[in-house]
């Protein structure tokens, strides 16, 4: 077991790609790349081959860069099953249930539809690395674009139930947006009131919020708390289904 050396790279307006650096075989994934260009530089400055194109999603700004990175490294490019036809040059599919190695760092795969059809999160367990695209982020999640309440409620529980001290490594910098949606929906929250007060310093710093911890997340992201007695005591839904309370979070937050 190996663990991976993880280099983020800031893309576009929000986006996050990163480089997954596996020290005993030098094999190097990308993650989610909008583009190449900041992916080639960045590989020239660490001095590492990159072998595998890892996407979480079919959606454009995580696959945006597949078919440059690949002309210019032959790297081997991974995907949802789920969504195969939409994966840019997409040479292995992967579903639920299935191991994906980076040289010898193993990943779990799971599937975790809701904000596209197919969309898939890699486990590096050995690493405690989550690679989760746009199905949860720092304090929020993804919009259900082509998915249901019940589906994303479901994807979301089998990440709430990795380790509490994963990382939490997601595609897009929206923590201190969802931080002010989070202070809506549960405004006596002291951990989530702390971690809003800790995210504005480090954004006003300049500062990235990701990669965040599991554990932080479960004590603060509504979307992960639809079933706590006190989130739904805050939003007025005691006792209700956990999918009804999930459901009434998302659209509150869609309109918010
Ligand atoms: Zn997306
Ligand atoms: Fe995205």
């Amino acid at each position: 077991m190996s663990e991976l050396v993880i280099h983020q790279i800031p893309a576009l307006n929000d986006n996050y790609i990163y480089l997954a650096h596996e020290p005993a075989t030098k094999a190097t994934a990308v993650v989610d790349p909008s583009v190449a260009a900041p992916v080639l530089a960045a590989l020239a400055e660490k001095g590492w081959k990159l072998t595998h194109i890892l996407n979480t999603h079919h959606h454009n700004d995580h696959t945006g860069g597949n078919l440059e990175l690949k002309a210019a490294t032959g790297a081997i490019i991974v995907g949802p099953l789920a969504d195969r036809e939409r994966i840019p040059g997409i040479d292995v599919a992967l579903a639920e249930g299935q191991k994906y190695s980076v040289g010898e760092a193993s990943a779990a795969v799971f599937d975790v539809p809701g904000h596209t059809r197919g969309h898939i999160a890699f486990w590096f367990e050995g690493s405690r690395a989550l690679f989760c695209g746009d199905t949860l982020f720092l304090m929020g999640c993804g919009r259900m674009f082509e998915g249901t309440a019940p589906q994303m409620w479901n994807s979301l529980s089998k990440l709430r139930a990795l380790p509490p001290e994963t990382r939490v490594y997601c595609g897009h910098e929206y923590t201190q947006a969802n931080a002010r949606f989070a202070l809506t929906v549960e405004p006596d929250n002291k951990a989530l009131i702390e971690r809003a007060r800790a995210i504005d310093q480090a954004r006003a710093a300049g500062r990235s919020t990701v990669p965040g911890l599991l554990g932080d997340e479960l004590a603060t992201n509504p979307f992960l708390r639809a079933d706590r007695p006190e989130l739904q005591q805050a939003a007025g839904m005691a006792g209700a289904d956990p999918v009804a309370v999930f459901a009434e979070i998302r659209h509150r937050k869609d309109v918010f």
